[in-house]
Protein backbone atom coordinates (compact mmCIF):
# COMPACT_ATOMS: atom_id res chain seq x y z
CA UNK A 1 0.00 0.00 0.00
CA UNK A 2 1.12 3.12 -1.06
CA UNK A 3 2.35 5.66 2.08
CA UNK A 4 -0.14 8.72 2.27
CA UNK A 5 1.27 12.07 2.61
CA UNK A 6 1.75 12.90 6.05
CA UNK A 7 -0.13 16.71 5.55
CA UNK A 8 -3.35 14.50 4.41
CA UNK A 9 -3.21 12.10 7.06
CA UNK A 10 -3.39 15.42 9.55
CA UNK A 11 -5.82 16.68 7.63
CA UNK A 12 -3.45 19.84 7.54
CA UNK A 13 -2.39 22.29 4.86
CA UNK A 14 1.21 22.03 3.77
CA UNK A 15 1.95 25.64 5.09
CA UNK A 16 0.26 24.38 9.13
CA UNK A 17 2.02 25.80 11.95
CA UNK A 18 3.39 23.93 14.59
CA UNK A 19 0.41 24.93 16.99
CA UNK A 20 -2.13 23.45 14.06
CA UNK A 21 -0.49 20.26 13.54
CA UNK A 22 0.11 19.73 16.92
CA UNK A 23 -3.82 20.25 17.51
CA UNK A 24 -4.53 17.98 14.27
CA UNK A 25 -2.51 15.42 15.99
CA UNK A 26 -4.69 15.14 19.50
CA UNK A 27 -7.84 15.47 17.85
CA UNK A 28 -6.61 11.94 15.88
CA UNK A 29 -4.95 10.53 18.79
CA UNK A 30 -7.95 10.89 20.92
CA UNK A 31 -10.52 9.61 18.33
CA UNK A 32 -8.72 6.64 17.65
CA UNK A 33 -6.90 5.98 20.65
CA UNK A 34 -6.68 2.13 21.18
CA UNK A 35 -8.80 2.90 24.80
CA UNK A 36 -11.31 4.26 22.81
CA UNK A 37 -11.83 1.78 20.20
CA UNK A 38 -10.40 -1.95 21.68
CA UNK A 39 -9.75 -4.76 19.10
CA UNK A 40 -10.04 -2.52 16.19
CA UNK A 41 -7.58 -2.98 13.98
CA UNK A 42 -8.53 0.03 11.65
CA UNK A 43 -8.39 2.30 14.60
CA UNK A 44 -5.42 1.26 15.81
CA UNK A 45 -3.71 1.70 12.13
CA UNK A 46 -5.30 5.12 12.04
CA UNK A 47 -3.72 6.01 15.43
CA UNK A 48 -0.22 4.76 14.18
CA UNK A 49 -0.39 6.54 10.85
CA UNK A 50 -1.52 9.88 12.86
CA UNK A 51 1.41 9.33 15.58
CA UNK A 52 4.12 9.06 12.49
CA UNK A 53 2.94 12.05 10.66
CA UNK A 54 2.73 13.65 13.43
CA UNK A 55 6.19 12.55 14.81
CA UNK A 56 7.73 13.79 11.30
CA UNK A 57 5.37 17.06 11.00
CA UNK A 58 6.60 18.16 14.55
CA UNK A 59 10.32 18.34 13.93
CA UNK A 60 11.34 20.97 11.61
CA UNK A 61 14.56 19.40 10.69
CA UNK A 62 12.36 16.14 9.47
CA UNK A 63 9.69 17.86 8.02
CA UNK A 64 11.66 20.28 6.08
CA UNK A 65 13.47 17.03 4.10
CA UNK A 66 9.97 15.37 4.09
CA UNK A 67 8.98 18.74 2.13
CA UNK A 68 12.04 18.28 -0.15
CA UNK A 69 12.33 14.80 -0.51
CA UNK A 70 9.13 13.11 0.63
CA UNK A 71 8.80 9.40 2.38
CA UNK A 72 12.34 8.71 0.88
CA UNK A 73 13.67 11.76 2.25
CA UNK A 74 13.54 9.87 5.79
CA UNK A 75 15.04 7.18 4.97
CA UNK A 76 13.61 4.70 2.62
CA UNK A 77 15.11 1.67 3.88
CA UNK A 78 14.98 3.12 7.12
CA UNK A 79 13.06 3.38 10.44
CA UNK A 80 9.68 4.82 8.91
CA UNK A 81 9.09 1.69 6.31
CA UNK A 82 7.67 -0.23 9.09
CA UNK A 83 5.87 2.58 10.42
CA UNK A 84 5.99 2.99 14.67
CA UNK A 85 4.83 0.61 16.95
CA UNK A 86 2.36 1.61 20.15
CA UNK A 87 5.24 1.76 22.45
CA UNK A 88 7.37 4.25 20.63
CA UNK A 89 3.95 6.36 20.20
CA UNK A 90 2.99 6.29 24.08
CA UNK A 91 7.05 7.00 25.07
CA UNK A 92 7.54 9.91 22.84
CA UNK A 93 3.87 11.59 22.67
CA UNK A 94 2.16 10.79 25.71
CA UNK A 95 2.92 14.11 26.89
CA UNK A 96 1.22 15.66 24.24
CA UNK A 97 -2.10 15.49 26.17
CA UNK A 98 -0.21 17.08 29.26
CA UNK A 99 -0.04 15.95 32.72
CA UNK A 100 -0.17 12.60 33.52
CA UNK A 101 -0.23 11.38 29.49
CA UNK A 102 -2.27 9.14 27.87
CA UNK A 103 -3.29 7.07 30.87
CA UNK A 104 -4.72 10.01 33.10
CA UNK A 105 -6.39 11.71 29.95
CA UNK A 106 -8.65 8.37 29.55
CA UNK A 107 -9.23 8.17 33.27
CA UNK A 108 -6.53 5.82 33.86
CA UNK A 109 -7.18 2.95 31.63
CA UNK A 110 -3.92 2.99 29.68
CA UNK A 111 -1.23 2.98 31.94
CA UNK A 112 0.06 0.14 32.12
CA UNK A 113 0.60 0.42 28.12
CA UNK A 114 3.15 2.59 28.15
CA UNK A 115 6.79 1.20 27.69
CA UNK A 116 9.78 3.40 28.51
CA UNK A 117 12.47 3.75 25.88
CA UNK A 118 15.95 4.49 26.04
CA UNK A 119 17.11 7.59 24.80
CA UNK A 120 18.20 7.53 20.82
CA UNK A 121 22.09 7.68 19.57
CA UNK A 122 22.70 9.30 16.69
CA UNK A 123 25.94 9.11 14.57
CA UNK A 124 27.15 11.04 11.40
CA UNK A 125 28.70 8.73 8.76
CA UNK A 126 30.93 10.08 6.07
CA UNK A 127 30.48 7.79 2.52
CA UNK A 128 32.71 8.65 -0.69
CA UNK A 129 30.64 8.72 -3.99
CA UNK A 130 32.07 4.83 -4.71
CA UNK A 131 30.41 3.48 -1.35
CA UNK A 132 27.06 5.56 -2.41
CA UNK A 133 26.82 4.22 -5.68
CA UNK A 134 26.64 0.75 -4.83
CA UNK A 135 26.25 0.65 -0.74
CA UNK A 136 28.84 -0.63 1.70
CA UNK A 137 29.08 -2.49 4.83
CA UNK A 138 30.38 -0.16 7.45
CA UNK A 139 31.38 -0.47 11.12
CA UNK A 140 30.35 2.06 13.44
CA UNK A 141 31.86 2.47 16.83
CA UNK A 142 29.06 3.44 19.29
CA UNK A 143 29.37 4.52 23.15
CA UNK A 144 26.13 2.98 24.40
CA UNK A 145 24.39 2.44 28.07
CA UNK A 146 24.07 -0.83 28.48
CA UNK A 147 22.01 -2.87 32.09
CA UNK A 148 25.81 -3.61 33.64
CA UNK A 149 26.10 -7.60 34.01
CA UNK A 150 25.05 -9.02 37.27
CA UNK A 151 22.70 -5.87 38.24
CA UNK A 152 19.62 -7.32 39.64
CA UNK A 153 15.99 -5.17 39.90
CA UNK A 154 13.16 -5.38 42.49
CA UNK A 155 9.75 -3.66 42.66
CA UNK A 156 9.81 0.26 43.57
CA UNK A 157 8.26 0.51 46.57
CA UNK A 158 7.13 3.98 46.19
CA UNK A 159 5.10 2.68 43.41
CA UNK A 160 4.45 -1.25 44.11
CA UNK A 161 6.11 -1.82 40.74
CA UNK A 162 3.36 0.28 38.61
CA UNK A 163 5.60 3.19 37.49
CA UNK A 164 2.36 5.26 38.45
CA UNK A 165 1.16 7.19 41.67
CA UNK A 166 -2.66 7.37 41.18
CA UNK A 167 -4.45 10.25 42.80
CA UNK A 168 -8.49 10.57 43.21
CA UNK A 169 -9.47 13.94 42.53
CA UNK A 170 -13.13 14.84 42.97
CA UNK A 171 -14.06 17.03 40.26
CA UNK A 172 -18.01 18.29 39.28
CA UNK A 173 -18.13 15.26 37.00
CA UNK A 174 -17.45 13.24 40.16
CA UNK A 175 -13.93 11.22 41.32
CA UNK A 176 -11.51 10.78 38.27
CA UNK A 177 -8.09 9.45 38.70
CA UNK A 178 -5.36 11.06 37.85
CA UNK A 179 -1.73 9.45 36.82
CA UNK A 180 1.65 10.23 37.04
CA UNK A 181 5.07 8.81 36.46
CA UNK A 182 6.86 7.81 40.28
CA UNK A 183 9.42 9.99 40.21
CA UNK A 184 11.60 7.42 42.24
CA UNK A 185 11.62 4.60 39.36
CA UNK A 186 11.03 6.73 36.80
CA UNK A 187 8.44 4.55 35.90
CA UNK A 188 9.75 1.55 35.34
CA UNK A 189 8.23 0.12 38.50
CA UNK A 190 11.69 -1.49 39.32
CA UNK A 191 14.72 -0.14 41.09
CA UNK A 192 18.27 -1.15 41.47
CA UNK A 193 18.66 -4.40 44.22
CA UNK A 194 22.68 -4.94 43.44
CA UNK A 195 25.01 -3.28 41.03
CA UNK A 196 28.79 -3.57 40.38
CA UNK A 197 30.65 -0.94 41.61
CA UNK A 198 31.40 0.37 37.99
CA UNK A 199 27.64 0.62 37.43
CA UNK A 200 25.76 4.39 38.09
CA UNK A 201 22.78 4.29 40.16
CA UNK A 202 20.24 3.10 37.22
CA UNK A 203 22.29 -0.32 37.06
CA UNK A 204 23.83 1.20 33.48
CA UNK A 205 27.60 0.64 32.27
CA UNK A 206 28.65 2.72 29.36
CA UNK A 207 30.19 0.26 26.87
CA UNK A 208 32.27 0.85 23.61
CA UNK A 209 30.60 -1.16 21.04
CA UNK A 210 31.37 -1.95 17.05
CA UNK A 211 27.97 -2.25 14.97
CA UNK A 212 27.58 -3.31 11.56
CA UNK A 213 25.37 -1.77 9.23
CA UNK A 214 24.82 -2.51 5.85
CA UNK A 215 24.13 0.76 3.97
CA UNK A 216 21.61 0.71 0.77
CA UNK A 217 23.45 2.16 -2.65
CA UNK A 218 21.72 5.50 -3.21
CA UNK A 219 21.72 7.39 0.47
CA UNK A 220 22.36 10.78 0.38
CA UNK A 221 23.69 13.73 2.01
CA UNK A 222 21.05 14.51 5.16
CA UNK A 223 19.10 11.11 5.43
CA UNK A 224 18.42 9.02 7.96
CA UNK A 225 18.81 5.19 8.31
CA UNK A 226 17.83 3.87 11.96
CA UNK A 227 19.10 1.00 13.49
CA UNK A 228 16.26 -0.35 16.06
CA UNK A 229 17.08 -1.27 19.79
CA UNK A 230 20.98 0.13 19.23
CA UNK A 231 20.39 2.99 21.05
CA UNK A 232 20.71 3.26 24.80
CA UNK A 233 19.67 0.51 27.42
CA UNK A 234 16.96 1.41 29.96
CA UNK A 235 16.38 -0.82 33.01
CA UNK A 236 12.39 -1.93 32.93
CA UNK A 237 12.53 -0.49 29.37
CA UNK A 238 13.50 -1.37 25.56
CA UNK A 239 16.58 0.17 23.89
CA UNK A 240 16.50 3.14 22.30
CA UNK A 241 17.34 3.03 18.54
CA UNK A 242 20.72 4.29 16.29
CA UNK A 243 20.40 6.96 14.08
CA UNK A 244 22.97 7.00 11.46
CA UNK A 245 22.63 10.48 9.75
CA UNK A 246 24.57 10.10 6.49
CA UNK A 247 27.20 12.63 5.22
CA UNK A 248 28.62 12.59 1.18
CA UNK A 249 32.62 13.49 1.24
CA UNK A 250 33.11 15.89 -1.29
CA UNK A 251 33.69 14.86 -4.23
CA UNK A 252 36.16 16.57 -7.17
CA UNK A 253 35.73 14.14 -10.22
CA UNK A 254 32.25 13.68 -10.15
CA UNK A 255 29.14 15.83 -10.29
CA UNK A 256 26.35 13.91 -8.81
CA UNK A 257 22.81 14.86 -9.99
CA UNK A 258 20.54 12.53 -8.46
CA UNK A 259 21.06 8.93 -9.20
CA UNK A 260 23.44 10.10 -12.25
CA UNK A 261 26.98 11.12 -12.33
CA UNK A 262 28.71 14.38 -14.85
CA UNK A 263 31.89 14.38 -15.57
CA UNK A 264 33.36 17.21 -17.45
CA UNK A 265 35.60 15.73 -20.32
CA UNK A 266 38.10 18.18 -22.15
CA UNK A 267 39.52 17.07 -25.51
CA UNK A 268 41.67 19.25 -27.71
CA UNK A 269 39.98 20.29 -31.17
CA UNK A 270 42.04 18.34 -33.29
CA UNK A 271 40.60 15.35 -31.08
CA UNK A 272 37.06 16.90 -31.83
CA UNK A 273 38.18 17.46 -35.56
CA UNK A 274 39.67 14.27 -36.18
CA UNK A 275 38.16 11.71 -33.84
CA UNK A 276 39.69 10.00 -30.85
CA UNK A 277 40.00 6.92 -28.14
CA UNK A 278 39.93 8.53 -25.06
CA UNK A 279 40.23 7.54 -20.98
CA UNK A 280 37.67 8.62 -19.16
CA UNK A 281 37.39 7.60 -15.00
CA UNK A 282 34.05 6.24 -13.83
CA UNK A 283 33.03 5.08 -10.40
CA UNK A 284 34.17 1.82 -11.21
CA UNK A 285 37.02 2.21 -12.76
CA UNK A 286 38.71 3.77 -16.25
CA UNK A 287 37.03 2.87 -19.64
CA UNK A 288 37.86 4.07 -22.87
CA UNK A 289 35.24 6.07 -25.20
CA UNK A 290 35.25 7.03 -28.65
CA UNK A 291 35.08 10.66 -30.00
CA UNK A 292 33.18 11.01 -33.02
CA UNK A 293 35.44 13.26 -35.71
CA UNK A 294 33.56 16.67 -36.24
CA UNK A 295 32.10 16.38 -32.06
CA UNK A 296 31.42 19.76 -31.02
CA UNK A 297 32.14 21.29 -27.90
CA UNK A 298 28.97 20.90 -25.33
CA UNK A 299 28.19 17.33 -26.89
CA UNK A 300 26.88 14.96 -23.85
CA UNK A 301 27.70 11.62 -23.92
CA UNK A 302 25.86 8.76 -21.70
CA UNK A 303 27.58 5.86 -20.03
CA UNK A 304 24.37 3.50 -19.39
CA UNK A 305 24.61 2.05 -15.61
CA UNK A 306 27.78 4.30 -14.51
CA UNK A 307 26.18 5.90 -12.55
CA UNK A 308 24.27 5.18 -8.74
CA UNK A 309 21.86 2.92 -7.54
CA UNK A 310 18.54 3.74 -6.63
CA UNK A 311 17.82 3.62 -3.29
CA UNK A 312 14.12 1.74 -3.70
CA UNK A 313 14.70 -0.70 -6.83
CA UNK A 314 17.51 -2.05 -9.19
CA UNK A 315 17.96 0.27 -11.50
CA UNK A 316 20.84 2.53 -11.55
CA UNK A 317 21.60 5.90 -12.81
CA UNK A 318 23.86 6.36 -15.91
CA UNK A 319 27.21 8.65 -15.60
CA UNK A 320 27.13 11.52 -18.15
CA UNK A 321 30.12 13.20 -19.98
CA UNK A 322 30.10 16.44 -21.30
CA UNK A 323 32.51 16.95 -24.03
CA UNK A 324 34.29 20.76 -23.37
CA UNK A 325 37.02 21.66 -26.43
CA UNK A 326 39.97 22.65 -24.92
CA UNK A 327 41.99 25.50 -27.04
CA UNK A 328 45.59 26.39 -26.50
CA UNK A 329 46.18 28.91 -24.29
CA UNK A 330 49.76 29.72 -25.49
CA UNK A 331 51.31 28.38 -28.85
CA UNK A 332 55.02 27.99 -30.73
CA UNK A 333 55.93 29.91 -33.59
CA UNK A 334 55.38 26.98 -35.94
CA UNK A 335 51.98 26.14 -34.01
CA UNK A 336 51.08 29.14 -34.87
CA UNK A 337 51.80 29.21 -38.70
CA UNK A 338 50.49 26.06 -39.21
CA UNK A 339 47.17 27.53 -37.00
CA UNK A 340 47.31 30.60 -39.37
CA UNK A 341 47.63 28.51 -42.83
CA UNK A 342 44.06 27.47 -41.90
CA UNK A 343 42.89 30.20 -40.55
CA UNK A 344 40.95 31.66 -43.67
CA UNK A 345 40.11 27.58 -44.71
CA UNK A 346 36.50 27.24 -45.79
CA UNK A 347 35.46 24.31 -43.04
CA UNK A 348 36.91 26.09 -39.76
CA UNK A 349 34.57 28.41 -40.52
CA UNK A 350 31.36 27.97 -37.75
CA UNK A 351 28.17 27.06 -38.90
CA UNK A 352 25.91 25.69 -36.46
CA UNK A 353 22.81 24.63 -38.77
CA UNK A 354 19.72 22.93 -37.48
CA UNK A 355 21.66 19.94 -36.13
CA UNK A 356 23.54 22.09 -33.90
CA UNK A 357 21.23 22.65 -31.08
CA UNK A 358 21.12 24.57 -28.13
CA UNK A 359 22.98 23.93 -24.50
CA UNK A 360 19.47 24.13 -23.17
CA UNK A 361 18.03 21.46 -25.54
CA UNK A 362 20.43 19.33 -24.85
CA UNK A 363 19.99 19.55 -20.89
CA UNK A 364 16.13 18.95 -21.68
CA UNK A 365 17.16 16.23 -23.70
CA UNK A 366 19.43 14.44 -21.31
CA UNK A 367 17.50 15.21 -17.92
ZN1 LIG B 1 8.20 3.69 41.28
Amino acid sequence: MAKRDYYEVLGVSKSASADEIKKAYRKLAIQYHPDKNPDNPEAEEKFKEAAEAYEVLSNSEKRQRYDQFGHQGLGGNGGYGGGMNMEDIFSQFGDIFGGGGFGSFFGGGGGGRRTKKGTNLRVKLKLNLQEIANGVEKKIKVKRNILAPGVTFKSCTTCQGSGQIKKVVNTMLGQMVSASTCGVCGGSGQIVDKKPAEADSRGLIVKEEVISINIPGGVAEGMQLSMSGKGNEIPGGIPGDLLIVIEEVEEKTFQRDGNNVIYDLYVSFIDAALGASVEVPTIEGKVKIKIEPGTQSGKMLRLKGKGIKDINGYSKGDQLIMVNIWTPTSLSKEERQSLENLRDSENFKPDPGKSEKSFFDKMKEFF
